[in-house]
């Protein structure tokens, strides 16, 4: 049986990171902003839920994107043609975003100018974990296309993550299967808030907005 590894001692950098996340979270609750991070696979539909809940929102809020990618603008400019406002960080192969860079993309802004802040980490289950970006709800997004075992093989940014999204669930039961994603996700937090999108047909998106905590 695989055991989990308990990181015992902390970096000094993940805890520089976490007091700078300490402080991005604080501003924003101060300033009564909402501010969520999403993360995931590559190919999981990060981007075009984005642009669903872009869809949604900016008939009633003023909402900022902040896009990790390695390379290229292309998750931006998508999100940003439903009324959002976007920038791209290109971490130049790095491959996840951190506090520092939030930070550097809120100074160049006025906070007062948006209602609700995301952002869209860079594509994978590993090391957006371990990042604090300072966020009050730090989402993950599967797709059930990525196999079975895709949410146990990641129990760790599962389990810092306060909602789970199953993406492209208009293919349940054509070959693929939510039900087990649903409970390894249970399994691993059992308060999880596990919900099954389909960005392409939209479905669960206002499940999922409800969850954020948003009224629209
Ligand atoms: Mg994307
Ligand atoms: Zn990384």
């Amino acid at each position: 049986m695989t055991q989990e590894k308990k990181i015992t001692v902390k970096k000094p950098a993940y805890l520089q990171n976490d007091k700078l996340a300490d402080e991005i979270r604080e501003i924003m609750k101060s300033k009564d902003k909402l501010f969520f991070n999403v993360m995931g696979s590559i190919g999981a539909g990060k981007t075009f839920l984005l642009e669903r809940i872009a869809e949604k929102l900016t008939p009633h809020y003023r909402i900022f994107v902040i896009n990790g990618d390695v390379a290229t603008t292309i998750d931006a400019d998508r999100i940003a043609s439903k009324g959002a406002t976007t920038v791209q960080i290109n971490t130049g192969g790095g491959c996840h975003l951190n506090a520092k860079l939030i930070q550097n993309e809120l100074d160049k802004i006025n906070i007062d100018d948006y209602d609700i802040f995301f952002t869209e980490n860079v594509g994978n289950l590993i090391c957006p974990s371990a990042w604090d970006v300072g966020a009050q709800l730090d989402i993950v997004v599967v797709s059930i296309t990525e196999g079975e075992y895709v949410i146990k093989k990641h129990p760790i940014i599962f389990k810092g993550a306060q909602i789970a999204v199953i993406n492209k669930c208009d293919l349940d039961g054509l070959g693929f299967n939510s039900d087990t994603l649903v409970e390894d996700a249970k399994k691993i937090k059992s308060d999880m808030k596990v919900i099954c999108t389909s960005a392409k047909q939209i479905t669960g998106i206002d499940e999922l907005i409800a969850a954020l905590g948003i009224k629209i």
